[in-house]
């Protein structure tokens, strides 16, 4: 339900910068250490040579000197007269460029230092004897020298290799990547950039739709942020942390940019998920630099979505404790308490689970103010439409409240996202506007995932789809308080929905135990349909099986509405693996047969209804066989007006809808997926 303009605005693609690092300057880094190796090994080798034909050299009298150099290696220099003698010539290697080989000529390795001078003046003793004059001196001079290529390679490169390593993994962790090298130096500071400040944003009020009470509350947050003086020379308490509950795709980015827009100050967006890294400390590092950044931009807004990813309740599994998550959300507390409303920070957060959330966090002076943005109404729908359909070329046939109408349960991002697939379809059927059909399209493709056209089902099987679709319908047009129909439909779509049925809830809050009687006999219409006219039931059943037993078990463990079991509620009891009840097993047996009562009582009770209305039950079968689709208007025409239809007032459905009859054949698709 993400939407692309939001993706690409929270974290842009150059701020995920993990697999674009940089290795340019350490390769530049590694070839100059091998131009420089190279360098050096360029120079001419001496060839190296053993005690014997040393000691030919110098009883030819023509060495010049020998250096043993670290008491290793000897260095053999012969005299410039020797070294055009043909014994060496070949053996001497050329120096480039016409220069003369200046030494060392030869190489010695020695095995002992000492062992090697005394082997050096014995010979020269002998020398001496034989030509019977001192005068023959074998120059041996000692040097140290520290050898660089040897320190290069023993030492430098390696480090250079370890600090590649490290580079690579602290970007990795840092997740961005600046400019070719900048960022070495700024490691700690992390995820400069992650955080993406458009100085300028556009979005202002005008392009959120709807949401009229949430625009109301953050008004004040706009007006503050504009003029913080006013408020704060009569005492008066801004919140620092803002709160905007609601599920995915409803506004709340949205919302937040606007309220950065309004104020025409910075906007500060960063994903809690972002916070939450394998690396430990780097999520307090980065809201630490979050806060540091902000300040210096202030007056500002640092938008946090997903705030549960670090804002989960801490320490409920002790065995689970995610320490890293427990310190960034310490540090963002303490971040949080470290600075004064008139700095004029101002942080909007945003979750659909405030649930978990930790109670440190929704704390005075933290998000001690909470704001739900709810799914769009009618009338919200059809704010959210126009302001999408404004860059569309439309035909004249589109009209925004029939859309509305089409898409009960839709978020803000949904019919975006509908507006935008609507006019793709349109391209590649070369319109030249965008018209109701195209629109119809995209509302059917979102319902339920691509329309499947080539979708292999049998006859058979369509004829027991739509015997199932219809007995929803019939359940839910003869039950009085069950749901006005919206649609019901048996055309396949998405990877297994066969068909549904899509109702329209009322506004409420509380519901009584007729409504969850009726909801409940309404899904199992479908399967008593089957039941009744083929007389037999499929596995197409499955998701209406699983919303009516989790109904029947809520009625009676969390709503107290069963006799029986009386006024009691275990919402929220239950511990997460479901070992310790808290409920006796008396009870739990006693829950059990009760649920199934209530279940089997309202499966008896739609067979009954539809046995009562079989005609009603073919009629709207054979319709759907034909056309597919039925809405709301074709059965009124088929089998009367509904008897419980209130007159469509303008007090009209202020709509949480839901799609209750979706029929799956797999069980991985559940009804939020589709809806
Ligand atoms: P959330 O943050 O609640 O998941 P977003 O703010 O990211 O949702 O909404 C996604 C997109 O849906 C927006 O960019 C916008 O195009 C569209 N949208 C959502 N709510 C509205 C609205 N009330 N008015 C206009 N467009 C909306
Ligand atoms: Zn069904």
């Amino acid at each position: 339900m993400q939407d692309n303009q939001k993706n690409s605005n929270s974290k842009g693609d150059e701020n995920k910068g993990a697999p674009r690092f940089n290795f340019y300057w350490i390769y530049g880094i590694i070839a100059v250490v091998l131009i420089a190796l190279n360098f050096f090994w360029a120079q001419p080798q001496a060839k190296t040579v053993d005690w014997n034909r040393l000691e030919k050299i110098i009883r030819a009298n023509d060495l010049e000197k020998i250096v043993i150099i670290n008491k290793e290696k000897a260095e053999i220099f012969l005299k410039e007269t020797a070294v055009s003698k043909s014994d060496y010539e070949k053996e001497i290697p050329k120096p480039s460029m016409g220069l003369t080989n200046t030494g060392p000529h030869f190489t010695h390795t020695i095995g002992n230092d000492e062992v090697f001078e005394t082997r050096i003046i014995k010979l020269q003793d002998e020398i001496q004897n034989a030509e019977g004059s001192t005068k023959f001196n074998i120059n041996v001079t000692h040097e140290r020298r520290y050898d660089v290529i040897g320190g290069i390679i023993s030492w430098v490169l390696p480090l250079i290799i370890l600090i590649a390593i490290w580079i690579f993994i602290m970007r990795r962790v840092g997740g961005g990547a600046a400019g070719p090298g900048s960022q070495i130096f700024n490691i700690g500071r992390s995820k400069a950039t992650l955080f993406d400040k458009d100085a300028k944003v556009t979005v202002t009020f005008k392009d959120v739709a709807g949401l009229d009470e949430a625009k109301e509350e953050v008004m004040e947050v706009v007006d503050f942020l504009k003029n913080p003086k006013k408020y704060t020379a009569l005492g008066g308490k801004i919140p620092k942390g803002v709160l905007l509950v609601g599920s995915p795709g409803t506004g709340k980015t949205l919302l937040a940019k606007a309220v950065a827009g309004e104020a025409a100050v910075p906007f500060f967006s960063i994903s809690g998920s972002d916070f939450v890294e394998m690396f430990v400390g780097v999520g307090a590092s980065r809201v630490r630099d979050l806060f540091r950044q902000a300040r210096e931009k202030a007056p500002c807004i640092i938008f946090i979505d997903e705030i549960d990813a670090i804002g989960r309740a801490r320490g409920r599994n002790a065995m689970q404790g995610n320490d890293e998550r427990e310190n960034t959300l310490n540090q963002l507390l303490v971040e949080m308490d470290g600075f004064s409303t008139d700095k004029g920070v101002i942080i909007i957060a945003a979750t659909n689970r405030p649930d978990i959330l930790d109670s440190a966090l929704l704390r005075p002076g933290r998000f001690d103010r909470q704001i739900s943005i709810d799914k769009p109404d009618l009338v919200g729908r059809e704010q959210i439409f126009k302001v999408h359909l404004k860059p569309i070329k439309i035909s004249g046939d589109v009209d925004s409240k029939k859309l509305a109408l089409m898409t009960p349960g839709f978020a803000g991002a949904e019919i975006a996202n509908v507006c935008n697939e609507a006019a793709l379809i349109a391209a590649r059927r070369g319109k030249k506007f965008v018209d109701m059909q195209d629109f119809n399209d995209a509302i059917d493709r979102s319902i339920g995932g691509l329309e499947k056209k080539n979708k292999l089902i049998s006859p058979e099987e369509k004829r027991v789809i739509a015997y199932h679709e219809a007995g929803h319908a019939l359940c839910g047009w003869y039950l009085e308080y069950a749901m006005p129909l919206v649609k019901v439909t048996i055309v396949p779509r998405g990877v297994a929905a066969l068909g549904y049925a899509q109702y329209l809830p009322k506004e409420q809050h509380i519901t009584t135990v007729e409504q969850l009687n009726d909801q409940i006999c309404m899904t199992l219409g479908g399967r008593a349909a089957e039941s009744i006219c083929f007389n037999r039931i499929s596995t197409g059943a499955q998701s209406d099986l699983d919303y009516v037993t989790k109904m029947a078990y809520s009625m009676i463990t969390v709503y107290g509405l069963n006799e029986k079991v009386g006024n009691v509620s275990f919402y929220g009891m239950q511990s997460e693996g479901g070992f310790t009840k808290p409920y006796s097993e008396e009870t739990a047996t006693l829950i059990d047969n009760e649920s199934r009562k209530i279940i089997e009582e309202q499966y008896e009770r739609a067979k009954q209804l539809l046995r009562e209305k079989r005609k009603e039950l073919e009629l709207i079968a054979n319709e759907l066989l034909n056309k597919e689709v039925l809405h709301k208007d074709d059965l009124e025409r088929l089998i009367g007006r509904r008897e419980f239809d209130d007159v469509p007032g303008d007090d009209g459905e202020k709509a949480k809808s839901e799609n209750i009859g979706v029929d799956t054949l797999k069980e991985d698709i559940d009804a939020d997926e589709i809806a």
